[in-house]
């Protein structure tokens, strides 16, 4: 049994396909789902799939690409937290398509400040800007996931010294990102969760959580690893991080 620790089910674009691609996700093994938010229109939806499929664990959060729009008030954000196993997606992008960073900063706080009021781990985005990720979390610490994480050896190192974990995914297929695949090779076990992004993830196709196999194969070959011996670590971490 593996469980996919970030697929976006309750993306409007898998709204027509999300029970087939269930039902296909099962099929390979992957009978678990984390299903983290980008904008607060997912919500109802979000809820919706967790009410009515087993095995579908919420996370409600804004993502950075998404946070210029207003927020929902207090009330809102706690409601929607109280059935969850985590705040997310959330978290700062320096990218182009990011807002900016002040509105970025000021919204991922409070999804921080939410988190630990909360006692709830985050979900985090972090690309071109994990220093400054890290930076905050000094601030206000708590547990979480650097969701795929692509950072640099002396980044990982940062990542465990504040006990997140570290979100591996597609990107482990890219056989010549040869310094982050050394780096992913030597990172504890512990670190460890798999995720396939889906619907995204893959550069020419839509991803699907079925996926996730190819994800654990690849890691365990990496890591001269048997595959099932890596899923089971992997599904420790998730159920140690998000309470499962
Ligand atoms: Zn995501």
């Amino acid at each position: 049994m593996l469980i996919d620790t970030h697929c976006h089910l309750a993306d409007t674009r898998l709204s027509d396909t999300v029970d087939t691609l269930l039902a296909n996700a099962r099929a390979a093994g992957v009978c678990r789902w984390i299903v983290p938010t980008a904008r607060c229109e997912e919500w109802p939806r979000l809820s919706l799939l967790a009410n009515t499929h087993a095995g579908i664990q919420p996370a409600y959060g804004i993502h950075p690409w998404y946070c210029a729009q207003p927020t929902p008030d207090q009330r809102t954000w706690l409601k929607h937290l109280s059935t969850a196993v985590a705040v997310g997606e959330c978290g700062l992008d320096l990218g182009a398509q990011g807002p900016p960073l002040t509105r970025q900063l000021e919204v991922f706080r409070h999804q921080l400040a939410l988190a630990r009021q909360l006692d709830l781990p985050v979900i985090i985005h972090a690309h071109k800007a994990l220093d400054l990720v890290l930076k905050e979390l000094r601030k206000i610490p708590v547990q979480g996931v650097i969701h795929a994480f692509a950072g640099s050896s002396q980044q990982a190192e940062q990542c465990l010294k504040l006990g997140l974990k570290l979100g591996i995914g597609m990107r482990i297929r890219q056989r010549r990102a040869l310094r982050w695949r050394e780096t992913v090779r030597a990172l504890p076990l512990h670190a460890l969760l798999l995720e396939t992004d889906a619907p995204d993830g893959l550069p020419h196709a839509q991803n699907e959580p079925a996926r996730l196999l190819d994800v654990a194969r690849e890691l365990a070959m990496l890591r001269h690893m048997d595959t099932s011996a890596l899923i089971d670590a992997c599904n420790h971490n998730a159920r140690q991080l998000f309470r499962l």
